[in-house]
């Protein structure tokens, strides 16, 4: 029995030592395992006399009791143990401060196109919206654009198996509006067009303005004082512009639009090519076939058409001298637009 005392004071002491759980788990399993110390001895209960047996057994439980409640105490203490290394060392300081989220801001062409709108708005013109995916007849025939009509070449366009098409430029609005509201009519419609292109200046996607206005007694000379005060309001600097003829198949006459270089006020720069001027736009007459095919009474009523390019816009409001940087959506390019008021 003294022998049950020692080998008890030993395996408390094991105990006690034991530095991590891996240790104090092979100690537990050498002394109350199925072939631990002390279960041996309970074994060897069988070899004493019969008499002796129920007090050795309650001393050898007892023992056991003592051992395991010793090895609970010291598993719960090298557990809180193990969680302080780690809070130690984990190193969080929780009075840093956050790193928050930054407020978003309209995209720089979203931007132009809002300010846009709020300028035609204000001399009295409605913003239209129509399909992107448009028909053969709204995208072309209707714009004086018939089959085989050279001018289509020019208009690299994305197919849909059924003949559809994504239009290709904002003019199939102008079918659409008079279609719907007939004359008069003042409208622009902002929008996405799409075409088979992709370099420095252009991309697949890109963002117009198409502006038509369709009333008796419309003229040449109001179109110019129109986009003249659009351009001036737009760039917020007194702007020389000059027109000069060209020819789209929609309109008659044709005018190509430049206005003095924003960036050398005519003097000419690296992004005039030192001519001092910019094409900004091209315009003209509503051609009477256009009225026609969209049911307006072309003897009665005349309209001009004008049509610009919103990424071009922005990129020479803001300085921006490639178009791609507006579609990469790379937040230390974007984050340089503050939202302001249109
Ligand atoms: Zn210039």
């Amino acid at each position: 029995m003294s022998d049950l005392t020692a080998l008890t004071q030993d395996a408390l002491a094991e105990v006690a030592a034991c530095g991590d759980l891996a240790a104090l788990d092979e100690a537990r399993v050498r002394w109350l395992g199925k072939r631990g110390v002390l279960t041996e001895q309970l074994k060897a209960l069988g070899a004493l006399p019969a008499a002796e047996r129920p007090a050795v057994g309650a001393r050898i439980n007892e023992a056991k009791q003592e051992l395991q409640s010793a090895i609970e105490s010291r598993h719960a203490a090298l557990e809180r143990a193990a969680v302080d290394r780690e809070l130690t060392a984990g190193g969080i300081d929780v009075t840093l401060p956050g790193r928050g989220e930054r407020p978003g801001t309209l995209h720089p062409v979203t931007q132009a196109r809002l300010r846009i709108e709020t300028l035609f708005r204000r001399a009295g013109f409605e913003v239209a919206a129509g399909p992107e995916i448009e028909d053969d007849f709204h995208n072309f025939e209707a714009l004086n654009i018939p089959p085989n009509h050279p001018a289509r070449a020019m208009h690299d366009t994305f197919y849909f198996p059924d003949g559809r098409l994504l239009r290709t430029h904002t003019s199939p609005v102008q079918i659409r509006a008079l279609q719907a509201r007939g004359a008069p009519l003042a409208i622009i419609a902002p929008g996405r067009v799409y075409r088979c292109d992709s370099d420095m200046t252009h991309s697949p996607m890109f963002h117009q303005l198409e502006g038509l206005v369709v009333d008796e007694n419309i003229s040449f000379a109001n179109m110019k004082a129109v986009l003249h005060g659009f351009l001036q309001a737009f760039f917020e600097r007194e702007l020389a512009m000059r027109l000069r003829p060209s020819f789209f198949p929609f309109t008659e006459p044709s005018a190509e639009v430049d206005m003095s270089c924003v960036f050398c006020e005519g003097r000419g720069c690296r992004v005039c090519k030192q001519t001092g001027w910019l094409e900004i736009s091209g315009c003209g007459m509503v051609h009477p076939n256009v009225l026609r095919a969209s049911g307006v009474d072309a003897e009665r009523y005349t309209g001009y058409a004008f049509g610009a390019g919103i990424d071009r816009l922005a990129m020479l409001r803001y300085g921006v001298n490639d178009l791609r940087l507006f579609f990469e959506n790379d937040l230390r390019f974007l984050g340089q637009f503050p939202s302001l008021p249109a």
